[in-house]
């Protein structure tokens, strides 16, 4: 793991459909002052800024949005997943539209753009949020929790009707490497059954048996999109690890989920720092 603080070399930018929206957005992505973290910035409203941080948190229902002085921006858990991943710190992020570019339905391809961009050291010390004891949250059959480990460690478990996901369990020993290889390329999944639905809620607009695995009562209608038979629960870990994000620094600790999701998750964060015994900043070694 990186010990200083990185942002990107230089700007880079891509444009693609919006998942939920399904208008094309234009996002870039651009170097940033040491300390800042993550921040999006709504260009096509007043350049309004809004800092990638769990307490931000509104919307979850499909998807994790943040919103501030009245303006949100969507989907944001796979492109924190890949900052994450690529060990990035500082970053701004420039949006035209309410969510940025759905890509692939994955992290990798935002890990791609990343890499394009290439990473540059802050010359400033990274700090890690250290886990000191068990938090857990549980909402309804989901729970996630928190623990003190060596490392970062992210478990998961899930476990659906659908005949083609089923009961599926992953465990990730976290490091650049092996979220670029195991997890990056986990595509997200719907099902068709609730696409009218969604799109009556003005969701889903953008989904596409390009960017989603889709599943129906026969199993997965686009079956040669899979990267991974498991790639369902490695996908709810991509979107742990874009939720975990939201801590604003590295988390040295295990996260465990069962059927957790963005809500969950997100309670989870602000259940962390609710308790200040739970936690310590730590420079990274
Ligand atoms: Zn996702």
């Amino acid at each position: 793991m990186n010990v200083m603080r990185h942002t990107i070399a230089r700007e880079i930018s891509i444009s693609g459909i919006a998942l939920h929206a399904g208008v094309t957005v234009t996002m870039t992505l651009s170097p940033a002052p040491a300390g800042q973290g993550v921040m999006f910035v709504r260009g096509d409203l007043g350049a309004t800024q809004i800092p990638a941080r769990y307490d931000l948190v509104g919307e979850t229902r499909l998807g994790t949005v943040i919103q501030k002085d009245g303006a949100s921006v969507g989907v944001i858990e796979h492109l924190m997943a890949a900052v994450a991943g690529a060990a990035l710190d500082d970053l701004t992020v420039t949006l035209d539209g309410p969510e940025p570019p759905i890509l692939d339905g994955d992290a990798l391809s935002y890990l791609t753009l990343i890499q394009k961009a290439g990473l540059k050291s802050q010359g400033v010390p990274r700090h890690a949020i250290e886990i000191l004891k068990p938090v857990s949250v549980t909402q309804k059959d989901a729970t996630a929790s928190l623990s003190p480990a060596s490392g970062t460690v992210y478990e998961f478990e899930i476990e659906f009707a659908a005949a083609a996901i089923g009961r599926q369990s992953f465990a990730l020993d976290f490091s650049p490497e092996s979220f670029a290889q195991a997890i990056a390329p986990a595509r997200t999944f719907g099902f068709v059954k609730e696409l009218e639905g969604l799109r009556a809620m003005n969701l889903a607009h953008g989904a596409t048996l390009e960017n989603t695995l889709a599943l129906d009562d026969s199993g997965v209608v686009n079956k040669g999109l899979m990267r991974f038979p498991d790639e369902f629960v490695r996908h709810k870990i991509l979107d742990a690890i874009g939720d975990m994000a939201l801590a604003g620094a590295p988390i040295l600790g295990r996260f465990r989920g069962l059927r957790s999701g963005h809500a969950t998750n997100n309670a989870l964060l602000r259940a962390l720092f609710a308790d200040s015994s739970a936690f310590r900043l730590v420079p990274l070694s």
